[in-house]
């Protein structure tokens, strides 16, 4: 647990490698590019890939049909093609029907969306839930189509199918289970979508190997439709989850934010605050709101599970937000790092947030007879350890967490963690 907890100075790297390898997958929320993406996740770490079959009733849900598409194109009157699939994915609507005619350019018009405001990205956008085509340009390049006959072809297919989803889960000594969830439903976006994959992924290669105590879920699911479908399925099982992080967002250079569990004061959210604010950066804290990613739909009123999300900047508050411009130089390997510990310091904090029992509660007990404390008397006490200790003896009456006492005393967690197993070995606590 320790070598995880130290900073990993490789981690942002390899994120950024996968995300690089992941990127020109044309992924939607069903399809071989979900396939493809869980199969070369699965070079790191061993998922099941799980196939729900398109129209299976999950809640007030259908799964709908699956979709793949193999090209598209746009010609213009002169021969020329101004739309390619095969330069950015981005260029068409997710979900997008088969088509391939010949049309009046004020017939393809509005088909074509654009972001007037962002005159050189291209949007992406999605028609799940409505049978449509369509195709995203630069509003620049859209401006310079003149009129006359284009053929369009979108060769693509909507049929039944299934919904795919890959799912982790590395046993520690008990069942109760951190949910550590992502999505796999963005085409080539890096910071909405690829900076969560390869987040959970690295966090899951990193744990798989390692002792815990709490048992860790990994989910690599569509968005939406995804979390809905795997809830259906797992619902006599929701009550094993104690902790749950929702990852997307993580790799712009944006200070970090975590958005609160729906309660607002789950163990989680007091353990992602104390996190944030000893990182010595700015950071922010967000009231729970009912839109967003996944925590949605784990905390709709019947499930109500403590899960948060940690992001570095929220979903819609960059103007790269669900555009062309959301690439590979977004994202940076520094900030995939620095979030990439700012989650491992939490699994640390998670897994040895316990209370304990002072067994010699009648004044302090002699720790200089046990060999813990200094030999001279009246010297400054100037050391942190022997500061944790008192703190610790004091405090451990059942009702404080070593948490609790970390923040009461400003002394680093690790420290009190490791004084705490030190006081353990010496019979002056135990673990209630
Ligand atoms: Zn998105």
């Amino acid at each position: 647990m320790k070598s995880f907890f130290n900073k990993d100075e490789n981690v942002g790297r390899e994120m950024h490698e996968l995300i690089t390898t992941l990127f020109p997958i044309c992924r939607s929320i069903t399809g071989n590019g979900v396939r493809e993406t869980l199969k070369k996740i699965q070079t790191h770490i061993p998922i099941q890939i799980n196939e729900v079959q398109s129209q299976t009733k999950v809640f007030d849900w259908t799964i709908p049909k699956e979709w793949n598409i193999q090209d598209a194109y746009v010609i213009d009157p002169n021969g020329k093609k101004i739309i390619d699939f095969k330069n950015s994915n981005l260029h068409v609507v997710s979900y997008s029907i088969p088509i391939h005619k010949k049309i009046e350019l004020s017939e393809l018009k509005p088909h074509i969306h654009t972001l007037p405001e962002m005159p050189d990205t291209i949007p992406y956008l999605t028609s799940y839930y409505n049978e449509d085509w369509g195709f995203c340009m630069s509003h620049n390049e859209f401006k310079k189509l003149q009129d006359g006959e284009y053929e369009i072809m979108i060769d693509s297919t909507l049929e039944n199918g299934s919904l795919t989803y890959g799912e982790f889960l590395k046993k520690g000594e008990v069942e109760d289970e951190v949910l550590l969830t992502c999505y796999i439903c963005h085409p080539s976006m890096c910071n909405d979508n690829l900076s969560g994959t390869a987040l959970i992924t690295f966090l899951a290669k990193h744990l798989e190997n390692i002792k815990t105590k709490l048992s860790y879920r990994f989910l690599f699911i569509p968005e939406t439709i995804g979390a809905i479908t795997w809830l259906s399925k797992n619902e006599q099982n929701l009550h094993k989850i104690k902790h749950g992080l929702v990852a997307t967002c993580l790799g712009d250079s944006g200070s970090s934010t975590y958005k609160k569990t729906r309660d607002g004061n789950n163990e989680i959210d007091r353990v992602a605050e104390y996190v944030l604010e000893n990182s010595k950066q700015d950071y922010s804290i967000v009231d729970f709101f009912p839109s967003g990613s996944d925590e949605r739909q784990f905390s709709s009123p019947k499930f109500n599970l403590p899960i948060g999300s940690l992001v570095r900047t929220l979903y819609g508050k960059f103007p790269e937000y669900h555009t062309s411009e959301d690439n590979l130089n977004f994202v940076k390997e520094e900030h995939l790092g620095d979030t990439f510990f700012k989650y491992s310091q939490i699994i640390y904090i998670i897994e040895n947030n316990v209370k304990y029992l002072n067994l010699n509660p009648k004044c302090e007990p002699q720790l200089g007879k046990r060999g813990l404390y200094r030999q001279l008397g009246s010297q400054k006490i100037s050391d942190q350890i022997e500061l944790a200790m008192f703190w610790i003896l004091n405090q451990s009456d059942g009702e404080n967490s070593l948490l609790d006492i970390s923040i009461k005393s400003k002394l680093d967690f690790s420290t009190i963690k490791q004084v705490a197993d030190k006081l353990v070995d010496h019979n002056l606590l135990k673990i209630i």
